[in-house]
């Protein structure tokens, strides 16, 4: 990898083009890079501020050719990018950032969890189910449990709450025996996430730690800073720094934990790019978590993640538009000073699907929620 920092026009290219993608690509333009994006989607949100939009499968190897030959560096916005793809363009000489290594640990529960569970850092009890045989013995330590598919799982998709060791082979059998986790129900205090970024030269920076709410297993709601004391804060950005460092990772790291009962903490996954809980750095922190990829990818030294002001991000799924796809009110949004706007520009509005989202910033944390949810029953 090349120790000079990658500066201005040069082209970045990202794998997948969804929202963070094109939240991706505006951070670089506004810093003069310029963007390729690799996403078969002719539709792509990222393909709005891209330079060029290479409308192709991830592994498609001409599409891959060519992100060697223009880009400067490669990062990806999804964890389940092809590893093997990631690994080929570091063979070309590109800088990838984050390496198809930590990408190959994050994809997969099992690996994700081992790896935690070895730089000596909490997860909830889980049992590896790599086929039915492992789940043939006592299984009384992980019950009641969440059956949860090893890969591709997202927005609470690919995973079975089970209470019985009957329930959860039927549940690995209805899964058609993929790679999964068998993991304990933990009774949950609260969720938190911290995001680190951390360059080549080692150095790192951690945002301040968001609380999230999930309402049907997809992100509803980040507060920031999370209301769960001073204490357990700093220790969440400790576990989240000793993570980045064990991986030796470049780029910016999402981690996401449990709060349990007695100021127990633990880390429930990584996502290896920004995260939905950090969307409120696009507009509270003095740095964005897409500004810190693109310096992550640059090798340039992290920006300052400072906040500026206590927030409020609340996604706007499609269900807000309804099934006639009407556009929502956004009036009050639109007319509260301290409120901004983010739409992800999908034609297509569908339930459960990510139109965009909203940043409120306010004097605390708890005014900025009332506020919040005051707008959203406006919408
Ligand atoms: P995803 O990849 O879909 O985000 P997660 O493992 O983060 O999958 O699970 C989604 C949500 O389900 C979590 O944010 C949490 O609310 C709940 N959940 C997952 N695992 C557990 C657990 N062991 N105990 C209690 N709740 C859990
Ligand atoms: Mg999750």
């Amino acid at each position: 990898m090349a120790n000079k920092p990658i500066l201005p026009p040069a082209m970045l290219g990202i794998l997948g083009g969804g929202q963070l993608g094109r939240m991706f690509a505006t951070a670089a333009k506004t810093m003069g890079y310029r963007v390729t994006v690799l996403d078969p989607d002719p539709q792509s949100p990222a393909a709005d501020f891209a330079d060029v939009h290479i409308a192709k499968p991830y592994t498609d190897p001409q599409a891959l050719a060519q992100l060697a030959a223009t880009c400067a560096a490669v990062t990806t916005e999804f964890e389940n990018v092809n590893a093997d793809s990631m690994r080929w363009l570091a063979q070309q000489g590109l800088v990838v950032s984050p390496s198809g290594d930590a990408v190959a640990i994050a994809q997969d529960r099992i690996a994700e969890k081992t790896f935690i569970r070895n730089a000596g850092l909490d997860t909830a009890p889980f049992l590896p189910v790599r086929n039915s045989g492992d789940l043939a013995g006592d299984l009384s330590a992980y019950l009641p449990g969440i059956l949860k598919t090893a890969r591709m799982g997202y927005d609470g998709k690919g995973q079975v709450r089970v209470n019985t060791a009957d329930e959860a082979r039927l549940a690995l059998s209805n899964m058609k025996h993929q790679a999964c986790v068998l993991e304990k129900m933990l009774p949950l205090m609260a969720e938190v996430s911290a995001i680190v970024t951390r360059t080549r030269a080692g150095e790192a920076v951690c945002f301040p730690v968001a609380e999230n709410q999930h309402v049907n297993g997809i992100l509803d709601v980040s507060i920031i800073p999370a209301r769960i004391g001073d204490a357990l804060l700093e220790r969440a950005r400790a576990m989240a720094l000793q993570l980045v460092e064990k991986l030796d990772y470049v780029g910016v790291l999402a981690v996401e934990f449990f709060v349990l009962e007695g100021e127990q903490l633990v880390i429930n996954e990584m996502a290896p790019r920004p995260h939905n809980s950090g969307h409120y750095t696009l507009d509270a922190t003095l740095t964005s978590q897409f500004e810190q990829q693109v310096r992550a990818m640059c090798g340039l030294y992290p920006g300052r993640p400072d906040l500026l002001r206590p927030a409020v991000m609340v996604n706007l799924l499609g269900d807000t538009w309804g099934e006639n796809n009407a556009e929502p009110h956004w009036e009050v949004l639109m007319t509260a000073p301290n409120t901004k706007l983010h739409l992800y520009g999908k034609k297509e509005a569908r339930i459960g699907r990510k139109m965009g989202h909203f940043n409120v910033l306010a004097d605390n944390a708890d005014a900025a929620l009332e506020q919040a949810m005051a707008i959203k029953d406006t919408l």
